[in-house]
């Protein structure tokens, strides 16, 4: 029997350790960067066992999980994430259980949030994502319609727009991924001056197990980890 809690505590230190490294190397500290910790590859036991760790940030890919882990998980004190894309027939219920949806991938997803939320009473926190790779299968707005994006959601009501996120090409090499991360922190630099008063702008979600670091040093406020918390516990 693995102590689970014992090894994702390690697997913490040490990507800790390394955020905040990374957060240093551009000018900031590891408070600057919010971890969250991908719980998708398995189910709420050990997600259980990522926030005794120390993780009160839970990110999930599959909203049917979420639900569910989120009813399982009710009495703890943790905020989840939906980082997956979102069909428009699940946000009723997703929407409901998150802190922050990072997958504000198109318009009519993003305008059913918004009514959702109306309907609720509630205002959802989001991200807009970026395909900043261009890959043909990548979610996520084309860095060239963003500005007009940004003018048709900045008047829906119950949202509050946070940032962009994003992920590096999947035949991205490191320096593509760096670049690609450079070109959302620009893209959103670019974006402040233009952007409406109720649009903040401010997190850039980046960086996943294999490039973090490089997402940090770019400027990512947010990064979504997986892989490097549980090296060391089997996968079922
Ligand atoms: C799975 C996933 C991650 C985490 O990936 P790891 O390589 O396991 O760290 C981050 N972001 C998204 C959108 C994901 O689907």
């Amino acid at each position: 029997m693995v102590d689970a809690v014992k090894i994702i505590e390690t697997n913490l230190a040490e990507v800790r350790e390394r955020i905040g490294r990374s957060a240093e190397a551009s000018g900031r500290t590891a408070g600057d960067v919010t971890l969250v910790a991908v719980c998708k590859y398995f189910g709420s036991d050990i997600t259980t066992d990522v926030v005794e760790a120390g993780c009160r940030e839970i990110g999930e890919n599959r909203p049917q999980v979420l639900w569910s882990k989120a009813s399982d998980l009710s009495t703890l004190d943790v905020r989840f994430h939906q980082i997956g894309h979102l069909q428009r027939n699940k946000v009723r219920r997703t929407i409901t259980c998150i802190d922050l949806l990072h997958a504000g991938d198109s318009l009519r997803l993003i305008n059913s949030v918004s009514a959702e939320s109306v309907k609720q009473g509630i205002v959802t926190r989001l991200l807009i994502e970026v395909n900043v790779s261009g890959d043909e299968n990548k979610h996520g707005f084309n860095p060239t319609e963003l500005e007009s994006v940004l003018e048709d959601i900045a008047v829906l009501p119950n949202i509050d727009i946070q940032g962009m996120m994003a992920m590096a090409g999947l035949e991205s090499d490191a320096s593509n991924a760096q670049r690609e991360f450079a070109q959302l922190r620009e893209l959103r630099d670019r974006l402040f001056s233009v952007c409406p008063n109720n649009v903040s702008l401010k997190h850039l979600s980046m960086g996943m197990t294999r490039d973090y670091e490089l997402a940090i040093r770019e400027g990512a406020t947010i990064v979504r980890i997986g892989t490097a918390l549980f090296e060391g516990i089997p996968r079922v």
